[in-house]
């Protein structure tokens, strides 16, 4: 029977009694559940490009150039970019900062593990 205690989490073919878990860990895992279950994410980097158009008559030849966000990310690799038009820019924001955060959680929850290799005991 499974109560609360008890509670199983089944990892990576290891299964965790959550219960000898440490506080961080129960609560790195408690936050990352909603967030790989019904968040939105993208992995990448945003970058702030300034250039010029081509254009000697445009405001950029004269020092004022174009400011455009880029999202980029290496991928078997390569490096890949991706043009973020103004009008998506909130949402690659939000997205990538949604991974950022699995990103920390998985690290944390990690380091206890490595922790755990390193121990002499
Ligand atoms: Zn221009």
């Amino acid at each position: 029977m499974i109560t609360d205690i008890h509670y199983r989490y089944q990892l990576g073919g290891d299964i965790v009694r959550r219960s000898q878990m440490t506080r961080e860990e129960r609560a790195s895992r408690s936050r990352l559940k909603p967030s790989i279950g019904y968040g939105e994410f993208v992995r990448g980097t945003l970058t702030v490009r300034r250039r010029t158009c081509g254009n000697p008559n445009c405001k950029c030849a004269r020092g004022k150039k174009h400011v455009s966000l880029y999202i980029t990310r290496s991928k078997n690799g390569k490096s890949e970019q991706l043009y973020i038009p103004k009008d998506k820019e909130e949402l690659a924001r939000r997205w990538v900062k949604g991974y950022r955060e699995i990103q920390n959680l998985l690290e944390k929850i990690s380091t206890t593990y490595w922790d755990r290799l390193k121990r002499k005991d």
